[in-house]
This record gives C-alpha cells, structure tokens and sequence, in this order.
C-alpha cells in the first residue's frame, strides 16, 4: 500500500502549540458529550489540541475535525480498538493517523462493533431476568450509529434509579466477575498492531498499568508488540497505577517507544477531566511525520 500522500498530509499539518490531550471519548462511543463539545471545552480550556478516540469507530472525526477548526487548535484523528492477546486478555490499543479508507482495518472495526451490539443484548437479557431492565432501555440511550458498550447498559440502570452512576453499575453488575458478563469479539492484539501500521497509523498501547487490571502488561508482552509494530505507550495516564509504572518506563525507553499522555475523558461518563494528562506539541510534530512512514 501507497502511504505517500498521507505521509505528506501529516507532517505538514501547521500543528498549534501547547498540550494535547491524546485520547477522548464521545457519544459516537460511551462518552456523553458530542466531538464539537470536546473540542470547545478544549479551547476553553488552552489546549493547542485533542485527539477523537471513540471504541472501534471514525464516526466523530469529522465534526471534530471542523470544530478544531473554528477554535483554533489541531485535530489528531483516532480510535481506540478493542483488541485481545491470545491468552483472553482485553487490551486497548490506541491506533492515530489510520488512513479511513483502509478496508482491513475498517472491517475489523465492524466486525468489533457488530458484536458489541450482540453481546450488550445477551447482557442485558441476563441483567434482565433479576432487575427490571429491558433493552429499549438501553438502546435508547445509544446515539444513532455509535458503538455500544458496558456505559451504556450502566446509563440505563442509572436512569431508572437503580445505581446512583457509572462506577456504581459497574462496581455491581457489569465488571467481568458478574455472572452478568459476557465477552465479545476482539481482533487479536498483535494482528491488530499490524493492521493499524498497515493502514499507515501508529499503534500505542492505551493505559498500560490501569488499576483496573490484575497486573500491569508484563515486559515480554510488551517486547513482543513492538516486534510487531508498536509505536506507543501511554505511561501518563490518570488510571495508571504509579507503582507499576517504573520498569514499564525503563523498558519503553530501551525498547524506543514514544511515551504518551491524555485523560480518556468522557465527559460526564468517568471522573477524568479533560487535560488531566497531556502530551506536548512536540511529540505530536514527530507523530505526524511518523505516520504514514513504511517499517
Ligand atoms: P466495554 O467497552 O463495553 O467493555 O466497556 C468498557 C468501557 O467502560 C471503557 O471505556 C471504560 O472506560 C468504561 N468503564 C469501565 N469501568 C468503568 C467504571 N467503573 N466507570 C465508568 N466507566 C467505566
Ligand atoms: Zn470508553
Ligand atoms: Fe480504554
Ligand atoms: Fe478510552
């Protein structure tokens, strides 16, 4: 595949100075504000930038693209796939600069989403034969073509006064203990690293040491994503747990891999702020002439 144009695209973006916030989520996905909203708080806030990064879908890039516009600040275009190691584990993977007309990638993304809906309709009709949840609920809360998730489901149950928020419903019902689980489809990781870098984007491993996790991504684990393509790592994270970040800072630095940092704002859906961790313009600059590039 033929990367040149978008090679020269990016890496000629007269990218704004200041702090960019790398991963964003909005209600294309499970976050609660539209892309233009995030991109206002953005301004609002005096950051030169922010990525779009809703699960597994570029429904949001252009509306966000053209309110960067009109505020003055740069528009970074992402997804964050939903990706899973061979041994079971869900891993985020965080891929920028992906060319939107790549048919493999796209299809991945599809498949993930087409199955999201499956799986939240399996849940839900678990959830339902013990709590008064039915999925109009649910779909109801869903803005037209967005990728479904676990937020979802959690915002109906809040909705109907079941849980006081987000963290409550997950804390309960839909953490992966519940007997209210159900997994879905994932492209497998390392596949999936090689797609984006076939697509012409870089692949950046999202929140590797989150709190959430048992253990952080263990360090052969990591060597072998970068084998495969592995651009990034998001070690500035505000759910990364502090203790389980220095070897994973030694060996990001050993192994070349650009360190990033964001909020994984969304909106009103988590506690992080927008802007909470950021990455500077700088690192952006090299992003852009990065992508594209043939490795
Ligand atoms: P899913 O994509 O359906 O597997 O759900 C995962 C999404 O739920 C991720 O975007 C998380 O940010 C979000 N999430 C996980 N735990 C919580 C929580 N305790 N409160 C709010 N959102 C959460
Ligand atoms: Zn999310
Ligand atoms: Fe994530
Ligand atoms: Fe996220």
């Amino acid at each position: 595949m033929n990367h040149s144009g978008l090679l020269k695209q990016w890496s000629q973006v007269a990218w704004t100075e200041g702090r960019y916030d790398l991963h964003t989520h909005s209600i294309a996905s499970d976050g609660t504000l539209t892309p233009s909203q995030i991109v206002r708080e953005a301004a609002d806030l005096g950051l030169g930038g922010i990525a779009l990064t809703d699960h597994d879908t570029m429904a949001g890039w252009a509306e966000a693209e053209e309110a960067a516009r009109e505020h003055g600040l740069s528009f970074v275009p992402g997804v964050e796939l939903t990706t899973k190691t061979h041994t079971g584990f869900v891993v985020h993977l965080l891929a920028y600069f992906i060319d939107p007309q790549d048919a493999a990638l796209y299809e991945v993304m599809e498949r993930v989403r087409r199955d999201r809906d499956r799986r939240a309709r399996d849940m839900v009709a678990l959830i339902s034969q013990d709590i008064a949840l039915s999925w109009a609920d649910v779909e109801s809360l869903v803005s037209d073509g967005a990728t479904i998730g676990r937020p979802h489901i959690a915002d109906a149950l809040v909705s109907l006064g079941f849980y006081p928020d987000r963290g409550a419903a997950f804390n309960d019902v839909l953490h992966p203990g519940s007997k209210y689980y159900v997994p879905n489809y994932a492209v497998e990781t390392l596949e999936a690293v090689r797609l984006v870098r076939l697509a012409g984007g870089l692949p950046v491993l999202a929140h590797p040491a989150a709190s959430r996790q048992r253990a952080p991504i263990p360090i052969p684990a990591l060597e072998a994503l970068v084998d495969a393509g592995l651009y990034g790592i998001e070690l500035d994270h505000p759910e990364n747990r502090r203790e389980w970040l220095p070897p994973l800072r030694s060996a990001s630095e050993r192994l070349g891999l650009m360190v990033t940092g964001s909020s994984d704002y969304h909106g009103a859906g988590k506690e992080n702020r927008l802007g909470d961790c950021a990455t500077d313009a700088s690192i952006v600059r090299k992003m852009a002439t990065d992508a594209g590039k043939k490795r």
